[in-house]
């Protein structure tokens, strides 16, 4: 007897807030064998998932380095392989900073189709908890997203052109930039940004512990250190920062 086919569902959680997740994430949750779960996940999204459903967690804790994507690759592939359908949980959008893309690629290779489910990012999200609108017509011709991730770790030795970013005048919404933000502020300044310019930082948006803070540009570093906000955190960097509620 063969296996029926298994499937994945590449699925985006949003940014914490279980509300957030879209019908279908919840109904391609409720229906999985097999639930793989990156670490940005909020857990309290796993009560959509099937009592007897495998979890396994496959993010980074605590400053451990996470799985191997070789390992989780292969891992989908075996229960792909024994029939069971695998639900591949993203935090926020899979195909926005969530290496969703390199799986995919690597599943198709195999002959394995993956359905995508997409999910509200957290460049969106979080700014929109606090009443920022990232392309507010007044402000902005659009928003640019940036990993703020560079140098070091697994993205290589590319570091985005703040030069060209700033040319732009668009927002920034920058992703996984708390680590290395004294470096990219330096860098927005250095080519010319206005020190003035409106920036807020959104620490755990739509979670229950979210947290965030405004200031200018030149003093955002300072600020965040000052208030030990940490990751995750969505930097908003453009005169809509100055936009929506007040703290
Ligand atoms: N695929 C995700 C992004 C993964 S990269 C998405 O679409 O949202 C990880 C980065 O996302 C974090 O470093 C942080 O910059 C951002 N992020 C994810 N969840 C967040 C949240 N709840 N609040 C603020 N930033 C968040």
């Amino acid at each position: 007897m063969t296996a029926r086919p298994g499937s994945v569902h590449l699925i985006g959680a949003g940014p914490g807030d279980v509300e957030l997740m879209t019908l279908k994430a919840v109904r391609a949750l409720s229906e999985a064998d097999v639930v793989l779960v990156d670490d940005l996940v909020n857990p309290d999204v796993l009560k959509f998932a099937r009592d007897d459903a495998l979890i396994t967690y496959v993010g980074k804790r605590g400053g451990q380095p996470s799985t191997p994507q070789a390992v989780i690759f292969e891992l989908m592939l075996t229960h792909v392989h024994a029939g069971r359908r695998v639900a591949r949980l993203k935090g926020g959008d899979p195909f926005v900073f969530g290496r969703g893309g390199e799986e995919v690629q690597a599943l198709a290779d195999e002959g394995v189709h993956v359905e995508v489910i997409s999910g509200i990012t957290a460049g969106i999200a979080a700014p929109a908890s606090v009443g920022i609108p990232v392309t507010h017509r007044d402000h902005a011709m659009g928003v640019v997203f940036v990993t703020g991730h560079g140098a070091s770790g697994d993205t290589g030795n590319r570091e985005p052109d703040w030069s060209a970013l700033v040319a732009t005048k668009m927002t920034l919404v920058i992703y996984m930039g708390m680590r290395r933000l004294g470096e990219i502020v330096a860098a927005l300044l250095a080519a010319g940004l206005d020190p003035q310019t409106p920036s807020a930082a959104i620490a755990a948006a739509t979670r229950p512990e979210q947290r965030h803070l405004r200031a200018p540009l030149e003093r955002l570093p300072d600020a965040v250190k000052a208030a030990s906000l940490g990751a995750p955190a969505i930097v908003v960097i453009g005169s809509v920062a100055a936009l929506g509620d007040q703290a």
